[in-house]
């Protein structure tokens, strides 16, 4: 007699993982529905299992029928096991089975066999049979000619759910998901090798268990999924749901934001304010019993809730909430909130598109005073949609340099000769079509590509000085634009003195355009603009008059010139004033050369030379033009 004893411990290890499972908020996600099924079948084969064996070694003391039915259970569970522990594995690996049916079916086809057989061996089995997985005679259990299938259809699914990994391996986000659905497939298939080749060890359901444990760490723990104590879901949780639920299920996602999240944490630290949001999150849930409520960083939370509800008296309710404390025995906050909310989600858009507008827009909605919600709006959810677009054409274009250089030539106020250029970079869509700087600038610095697009434009510019020689022609310089994110890297002087020493060309020929916006830390800039001066570079200061203006900050930068933005430049020409002039006069006095930008008809270029400005650049005398044209139409 074999013991089982062993058994008891696996299922109670699977009831406590149940137990924890469930004793934490969870999303009916389509991976946890089949990890329970998972676990359900487990425990339903090790009884089954465990009342079968002990039938089959007392069969004189049980009927056929007792018999039949119980290994027959076992049977039909040891099948489904092996089927859902592959649907297991196509739930994470995003396989997307629902869309494909015929396919589905065909892949339920061997589970559906397995099935068949158990049954057909317990109406039939009465004597040896080929095509039977066992059999009950006078002598009690015997394995028929199909016994072998069981195996079979096992190893089918293994090495499908191998191949659904592999298909779909970049839907795996986390490495943790990537290691855990491997290793988890080797248990499974390392728990059928040994019941196939050590059918007396009894091992398979100690390995069996450990594979669950492998998906519940590496998947289904749900810590992974949730924030401020349980009270609401986090970002990850809100990806997946969307990501599975999108075009399915119908519902109004309501945004309500802490306002003014950062200065109100300043206010109270962290602490108080984790605790006061764990207070929000509780009253959410209360206030939206049946929504789902996620909490996505800097006091945004997000509430999907079904479309009928009355959004507007729930919002009132809220808001009048917030007039009161958000107390508690460690906090005691009075914080405002705005909200954002749109018509039933579009089907249209992919998930993650309505994600990153839903978090813009409740970021914008908690910067701005406002008690009407803040809609998201089809026109917010179409530029993100193009942000996306934008993204590409960015990854095609560093990867097959395909961006182009643009120059727009920069005029001696007083002589009208073109003296230097400003270098404007310019990518192209899927069709073929310009897409201005304006929208792809700001797209490469949220995406972290502008680094490598702004060296790109850096070293298009060295290798366009080195193959034309500009300054014979008296273009004696080149501005380069440089991205906040590049002025802060410690590296740039390395980087950029490399490039220049390359192309064997003087540093002094381009000059770094920067904006106030990429001063932040006031002895870091010193220390970078010191760095760079050091190595022959020059700095301009870009859009002068679009930011917070500081003129100690401004003594301090050698800048060999300011650029005036187009703005002010345009603002002066329209209604002149006293204060531009003598702006323009004090930084003479400083020592800085003073360029206007913007510059389109003859009146500007009078207006703008009589203040005292040195250098000008617009349309007027010539748009952006592609470097070659420069070439042809500037130089010698
Ligand atoms: P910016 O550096 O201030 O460049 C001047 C912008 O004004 C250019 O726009 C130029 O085409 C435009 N402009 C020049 N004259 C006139 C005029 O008379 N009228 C009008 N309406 N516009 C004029 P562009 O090329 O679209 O570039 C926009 C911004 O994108 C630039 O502003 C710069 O901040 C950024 N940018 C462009 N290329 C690069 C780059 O390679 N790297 C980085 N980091 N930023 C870049
Ligand atoms: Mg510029
Ligand atoms: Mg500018």
């Amino acid at each position: 007699m074999w013991s089982y004893s062993f058994e008891v411990p696996i299922l109670m290890i699977l009831a406590i993982i149940l137990g924890f499972y469930f004793a934490r908020p969870r999303l009916p996600l389509k991976r946890n529905v089949t990890f329970i099924k998972m676990i359900i079948i487990e425990t339903l084969t090790i009884i089954a299992d465990l009342a079968a064996t002990m039938a089959d070694n007392d069969y004189t003391s049980y009927s056929v029928l007792t018999l039949n039915v119980l290994n027959m259970v076992y049977f039909i569970a040891f099948f489904s096991r092996a089927y859902i522990m592959y649907l297991f594995s196509a739930s994470v690996t995003k396989d997307s089975l629902e869309q494909r049916k015929f396919i589905r079916q065909v892949l339920s086809l061997p589970w559906f066999m397995g099935v068949i057989l158990s049954i057909l061996s317990a109406a039939f089995g009465s004597k040896k049979t080929s095509y039977l997985i066992f059999y009950i005679d006078s002598g009690g259990y015997h394995s028929g000619g199909m016994y072998n299938y069981m195996y079979i259809c096992s190893f089918f699914y293994i090495i499908m759910a191998f191949i659904s990994a592999g298909l779909y391996w970049k839907s795996l986000g986390r490495r943790r998901e990537k290691y855990g659905i491997v290793v988890y497939n080797l248990f499974i298939f390392v728990a059928l090798l040994t019941r196939f080749t050590l059918p007396r060890h009894l091992i398979m359901d100690t390995v069996i268990l450990m594979a669950i444990l492998v998906v519940f760490l590496a998947f289904i723990n749900p810590e992974f999924f949730i924030d401020l104590r349980g009270y609401a879901f986090n970002h990850v949780a809100l990806a997946e749901h969307l990501e599975e639920n999108i075009g399915k299920i119908k519902f109004t996602p309501v945004g309500v934001v802490v306002r003014n999240f950062n200065e109100m944490t300043d206010i109270y630290g962290t602490a108080q304010m984790e605790e006061g949001l764990v207070l929000i999150g509780k009253h959410l849930k209360k206030e939206f019993p049946r929504g789902i409520t996620f909490y996505l960083r800097n006091g945004r939370f997000l509430v999907l809730i079904k479309p009928d509800a009355d959004v507007r008296r729930k919002l009132k309710e809220i808001r009048e909430r917030f007039y009161k404390p958000w107390k508690s025995q460690t906090a005691e906050l009075y914080l405002s909130v705005s909200f954002t909310t749109y018509d039933p989600v579009t089907e249209r858009h992919l998930p993650e598109i309505i994600l990153k507008t839903t978090l813009k827009t409740l970021d914008i909605a908690g910067s701005i005073e406002s008690d009407e919600p803040m809609f998201i709006t089809a026109a917010s959810l179409e530029q993100e949609e193009l942000e996306t677009k934008v993204r590409r054409c960015i990854e095609t274009a560093i990867k097959d340099t395909g961006f182009e250089l643009f120059l727009q030539p920069i005029v001696d106020a007083a002589t009208g000769q073109v003296v230097g250029a400003e270098a404007l970079s310019r990518i192209r869509d899927e069709e073929g079509n310009i897409i201005a700087p304006g929208i792809f600038i700001p797209v490469a610095e949220n995406s972290g590509r502008i680094n490598e697009l702004g060296e790109l434009v850096f070293d298009e510019t060295c290798r366009f000085i080195k193959e034309n020689n500009p300054g014979k022609s008296g273009v004696n310089w080149i501005n380069v634009n440089l991205s906040p994110m590049q002025f802060v890297r410690t590296d740039l002087a390395e980087r950029y003195a490399s490039i220049v020493d390359e192309y064997g060309i003087d540093p002094g020929c381009v000059h770094l355009e920067i904006t106030e916006g990429s001063m932040i830390d006031d002895s870091f800039s010193e220390r970078q603009i010191d760095a760079m001066t050091e190595k022959g570079f020059k700095f301009v200061l870009d859009d002068y008059g679009t930011g917070y203006s500081n003129l100690s900050r401004l003594k301090k930068c050698p800048f060999t010139t300011i650029k005036l933005d187009m703005s002010i430049v345009w603002d002066y020409c329209k209604k002149p004033d006293e204060i531009l002039p003598n702006m323009i006069q004090t930084f003479k006095h400083m020592g800085f050369s003073i360029t206007a930008e913007g510059i389109e008809d003859t009146n500007m270029v009078n207006t703008m030379k009589n203040i005292g400005c040195d250098l000008l650049q617009g349309y007027y005398y010539s748009m952006p033009v592609p470097a070659a044209e420069f070439a042809k139409k500037y130089l010698k």
